[in-house]
């Protein structure tokens, strides 16, 4: 039995998208051409909209009533039923849990069938990288042979996680962080929050308002998080072979938080990035932040947290000292 799709996220705190302008504008395109391809892959760093965009496209193509482009009418009946996550003819996966191949077949077997109620029926697969690389297989079927009247759409964080085939076989929308400004905007409009703390925040998330949400949500994950990466830089500039052991022991001891540790990372590490002017440094960022990609898919095949970890803190030049934030 397919999960039921959870469309709360478009109801509540991320009612309104943010940013992506140019892409909302051609997704908008696409609808209004009626133009719409068979299968998309949204791709760009964690935690900036991409399911949410995901999301608000899907609404808006199955939206059986007097729709505008992306804007779905939100009174017929498809709609109604899409924000009660309801509609039978949406599937959405973004658990964050590896995929498998028998969750893969039941989802083949669900874009076979006809739609219920809707003209089409779509299927949102969020992080796809998720899913083994048999589910990938059996879900290349769908992708080379669709179903009349079927959509999938696809995001991750980093296309090299994905099958080429997969990649292949979509088209690719490229995604890409907010500025400070519009988070800041955004928490400040969302929010009760003090423009200190809506500053502070927006810059610390680097254009992620996922994780900007997340830090206003839970009061302790934005301190816990500068004092990760204070730990962290520590760690990886230390010459010693034990300190970087031990601090991989450590970071790897909360299973729950490496995602938010991943997160926390990648937001300093590419705010980092963007205020150096040294090509050298730029690419050792630039090889830890795809380290880091990896170890997310790593950690999803259940490869052991600690030698993540350790494998991260070792990457080639980490000690070099030139990550400083
Ligand atoms: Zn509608």
């Amino acid at each position: 039995m397919l999960p039921k799709a959870d469309c709360s996220i478009i109801n509540t705190q991320m009612n309104k998208i943010v940013g992506h302008n140019t892409k909302l504008d051609y997704l908008d395109r696409l609808i209004k051409g009626d133009e719409t391809s068979h299968a998309y892959c949204f791709f760009g760093p964690s935690r900036i909209g991409k399911t949410t965009v995901g999301i608000a496209f899907s609404k808006a193509i199955l939206c059986c009533g007097d729709k505008d482009g992306l804007n779905p009418c939100n009174e017929c009946q498809n709609c109604r039923l899409f924000d009660a996550s309801n509609l039978p003819d949406f599937y959405l996966n973004d658990t964050g849990e590896a995929i498998g191949v028998e969750e893969i077949r039941e989802l083949v077997h669900f874009l076979e069938l006809k739609p219920y109620q809707s003209k089409i029926k779509v299927a949102l697969i969020s992080h796809a990288e998720r899913m083994s690389v048999q589910a990938a297989n059996a879900f290349l079927k769908s992708l080379e042979e669709p179903p009349i009247n079927t959509l999938i759409i696809l995001t991750t964080d980093n296309l090299d996680n994905l099958l080429p085939t997969i990649i292949s076989r979509t088209q690719l929308i490229k995604f890409g962080a907010l500025t400070d400004q519009e988070v800041y905007d955004y928490l400040s409009d969302t929010f009760e929050l003090e423009k200190e703390k809506a500053d502070q925040i927006s810059q610390y998330c680097n254009g992620k308002l996922g994780l900007a949400i997340a830090m206003v949500e839970d009061e302790n994950l934005f301190s816990s998080s500068k004092d990760f990466f204070a730990d962290f830089i520590s760690a990886l500039d230390n010459d010693s072979y034990v300190a970087k052991i031990q601090a991989g022991e450590k970071f790897s001891q909360n299973s729950d938080l490496a995602e938010k540790y991943f997160d926390t990372l990648e937001s300093n590490l590419h705010r980092q990035l963007y205020r150096l002017d040294n090509n050298a440094e730029g690419l050792k960022i630039v090889g830890l932040l795809d380290k880091i990609a990896k170890s997310r898919e790593y950690l999803l095949k259940n490869v052991n947290p600690r030698l993540v970890w350790e494998s991260i803190l070792f990457t080639k030049g980490s000690n070099d000292k030139s990550y400083r934030c």
